[in-house]
């Protein structure tokens, strides 16, 4: 096999027809391609077929070598937008005089086609015709191609065509037909394809009034609605959104209170690039982000008076803005009366998002005034994925709509094996052979509703990609209902069971994406985990290989009062850390840092001596936390690390270069393979006098941001200077801070390290399946 860059062997006469057989892997089918390659064996004059292959396309060309290595060059220079080739592998065929070139039927080459694409953002051309009065779509709300429309949210099982997706009763009108027939179309074989004749209608439906409004009026209505404050719910793409106007504060307060939702940040869609230039002062890497086919929503820095209303996201100098996806969402900012919506996804809570008529009126009766919704079904319930640049580069903060069911690569083969993931934010995944397939955000798997989702998620994608688990991976904490789950399902199944301990599968999941065996310094800066000893980690120095690790070192334990009600409740994390500190946590002046009174403070100290219901943590995020409370007397959080972004986003303007609190290290014997401790007493100490100083909060964000860097770097450099490894893998929700990601990278690079962050799994609890399934499969590798 040769790369297809590079011409096979010379004939001796450069016209005499040769021929060559193509088989080209990566994301390449229900994207335009076999289309492309129609087109451009066509242009190049070459005979022979395409069709789709298990996994990727099968092509063969006949015709002279000049065309032939032309065809060659521009598969790869002028590759459809939303394919994406990962190798070309050619060889020599001997030639059968052949005229024409076809599209063949995957039956005949005799191989399934397993691909799927993901959901893509309605492509420029489309987006053309849906405003154009004189095209037979003009305002068609579900206009779509071969470069763009929903995907993997309408596919009920594989192969991807028509029948098996909620098209299905969608029989195509005859100029539909035409073009889906057509390999020179635009619209060949575009699965979704629909126009006003035949396809999916809209239709707008009041909670009051029973009679629904159809078609184009329905939009009107929608943002009749919106502009006097009512609270919409829009069906979209993989779900249905709860919309308000942006920039009204009482509808946005409308929208909370029935949601029962205050402090989380909401997302905002506006019009294009220009408008959320407008609303965001955007870098570069941002507006490309905003841009790509999966639309993610994207974390930017907000601009002063952008118009947003302040309760969208408060307290944070960030907003969560995207961009309009679906041909419906264009509509609705088409005649620019509205200038942003809220789109946030509609569920209660942390319940998965609705997709049904019926079930979202059922749902969302007390919460919407009005139903915006269609009869083209949602298969597959799936959010809106959430991205942001840290330190330069795209991170995935939430995996879902847009990225689903895209394989990830695995350095090593793995057998068919399934991850279940962790407690929140809970992510699943297949692996085989050589991919790593992630669920979408499944959310929290706390209740029925998660794990109901959770099973019609697994059952959907082991049929898509026809695996059949013969291990079961998941966490190391015994209590949560994952890990209760991925034991039942190991013995009615008959399948061997493997526990992976929660940070070496974010660190391995790190290593993975690079390539990297290790032993490298990992580090795992993280919220919760359950750890080999029974304590909590999450500030964790580990000496990874993907099969195994060591703790060289972690933050020194400090107790939790209350448990999870510490998460809740950062106050009483930040008695239990200046206690540990060595502090008069009694004192009048520590009270009132805390925020807490005479009562609560001995209550808790009661308990942390004693040991009762005070587990003890070495989480970095507990930290935070903390720190947090004292700096900005965040007492209480609405949704999870509230806390530490907050303390994250008022240090937005401090430099970089601010010095940190010290950190100090505590015992620590590698020889005798005893962890050292990383203690946040001098910190603290450093933090109070700043208070008492007067320094401002910014300020001391900054510094805390710095000392906790700081540790982690000293840390790592004893590492390098006890193992010689000078590798670093970074990984954990902490990865997620900006400011702490950026420190740790400068720093750990200065200090002359090679360092390592994640690029297409979330650092976060996202990404934690995916780490579970390259442990699992290293270890079954050594294993056999
Ligand atoms: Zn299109
Ligand atoms: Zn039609
Ligand atoms: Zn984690």
């Amino acid at each position: 096999m040769t790369d297809g860059s590079q011409p096979v062997e010379e004939p001796r006469d450069a016209t005499l027809p040769v021929r060559r057989g193509v088989l080209v892997c990566g994301v390449v089918q229900g994207v335009g391609f076999r289309p492309f390659v129609y087109r451009l064996a066509w242009e190049e004059g070459l005979a022979g077929f395409i069709g789709n292959d298990t996994d990727g396309v099968t092509i063969e060309v006949e015709g002279p070598l000049a065309g032939i290595d032309a065809f060659l060059a521009r598969l790869r220079s002028e590759t459809p937008p939303l394919a994406r080739i990962d190798s070309i592998a050619v060889r020599e065929a001997a030639t059968i005089g052949e005229t024409g070139f076809r599209i063949v039927a995957s039956e005949v080459l005799g191989r399934v086609s397993t691909g799927i694409p993901a959901d893509a953002a309605t492509c420029p051309d489309c987006l053309r015709e849906l405003l154009d009065p004189q095209d037979r779509r003009y305002r068609y709300p579900f206009l779509n191609c071969t470069n763009c429309g929903p995907r993997f949210t309408i596919t009920r099982r594989i192969p991807y065509d028509r029948p098996q997706t909620s098209m299905a009763r969608f029989p195509m009108c005859a100029a539909c037909q035409a073009e889906y027939d057509d390999p020179r179309n635009r619209r060949f074989h575009a699965q979704p394809n629909a126009c006003w004749e035949c396809g999916p209608q809209v239709w707008v439906l009041q909670t009051a009034d029973s009679e629904a409004i159809c078609g184009e009026e329905a939009v009107e209505r929608t943002l009749q609605l919106l502009l006097a404050g009512k609270v919409m719910a829009i069906k979209g793409i993989g779900g249905f959104h709860l919309s308000v106007d942006a920039t009204s504060e009482a509808a946005v307060m409308r929208l909370r209170r029935r949601k029962h939702r205050y402090g989380k940040p909401l997302a905002v869609m506006v019009r294009d690039l220009d408008a959320a230039r407008a609303v965001c002062a955007l870098a570069a890497e941002e507006e490309a982000l905003l841009l790509t086919a999966a639309r993610p929503i994207v974390l930017a820095r907000k601009r002063e008076g952008n118009g947003i209303a302040a309760d969208v996201a408060p307290g944070i100098p960030w907003l969560g803005v995207f961009l309009p996806y679906a041909p419906l969402q264009h509509l609705l900012f088409a005649d620019q009366r509205v200038h942003a919506l809220v789109m946030t996804s509609a569920n209660l809570s942390e319940e998965p998002i609705a997709i049904d008529n019926e079930e979202a009126r059922m749902r969302l009766a007390g919460i919407a005034d009005a139903f915006l919704m269609h009869d083209r079904e949602i298969l597959q319930r799936c959010d809106d994925s959430v991205a942001a640049v840290v330190d330069g580069a795209p991170q995935l903060i939430r995996r879902a709509r847009g990225f689903v069911p895209l394989g990830v690569a695995l350095p090593l083969d793995a057998p068919p094996l399934l991850a279940v993931g962790g407690h929140l934010k809970n992510v699943f995944a297949l692996a085989r052979g050589r991919f790593v397939y992630q669920s979408q955000h499944l959310g929290d798997l706390e209740n029925l509703a998660g794990l109901d989702f959770f099973n019609e998620s697994l059952n959907h994608l082991m049929r898509t990609f026809e695996i059949e688990p013969r291990t079961v991976v998941h966490d190391l904490h015994p209590e949560y209902l994952s890990t209760g789950w991925a034991r039942e399902w190991a013995q009615v199944h008959g399948l061997g069971l493997i526990a992976v301990q929660h940070h070496h599968a974010h660190v391995a999941g790190c290593m993975a994406e690079h390539g990297l065996q290790g032993p490298v310094i990992g580090l795992a800066l993280d919220g919760t985990g359950y750890g080999t000893d029974g304590h909590i980690w999450g500030g964790e120095v580990l000496l990874s290989r993907l099969d195994g690790f060591e703790r060289f070192a972690h933050l020194d334990y400090v107790p939790m009062p209350g448990s999870t009600a510490a998460i809740r409740e950062p106050w009483r994390m930040a008695l239990g850390a200046l206690r540990a500190a060595g502090i008069d946590v009694m004192s009048s002046e520590a009270l009132g840092l805390v925020g807490a009174t005479e009562k609560d403070a001995r209550l808790l100290c009661r308990m942390m001596e004693r040991g009762v219901n005070a587990p003890l943590t070495s989480s970095l995020g507990r930290l935070f936390d903390a720190a947090a409370a004292v700096v900005l007397g965040r007492r209480v959080v609405d949704y999870e690390a509230q806390a530490a972004i907050e303390l994250e986003g008022i240090a937005v303007n401090e430099r970089d270069e601010e010095p940190g609190y010290a950190m100090e290290m505590v015992g620590g014997d590698w020889a005798a393979r005893e962890p050292l401790r990383i203690g946040a007493g001098p910190l603290w100490r450093e933090l109070l006098n700043d208070l008492r100083a007067g320094v401002s909060q910014p300020r001391i964000a900054a510094r805390f941001h710095a000392g906790v860097a700081g540790g982690f770097v000293q840390t790592a450099l004893r590492a390098r200077a006890a193992t010689g490894i000078g590798q670093v893998a970074m990984s954990g929700g902490c990865l997620h801070n900006r400011r702490l990601a950026r420190l740790l990278r400068a720093e750990l690079q200065a200090a002359g390290f090679e360092v390592f962050q994640h690029v297409r799994v979330s650092p976060g609890d996202g990404g934690l399946s995916y780490g579970q399934a390259v442990v699992a499969a290293a270890m079954l590798a050594k294993r056999s």
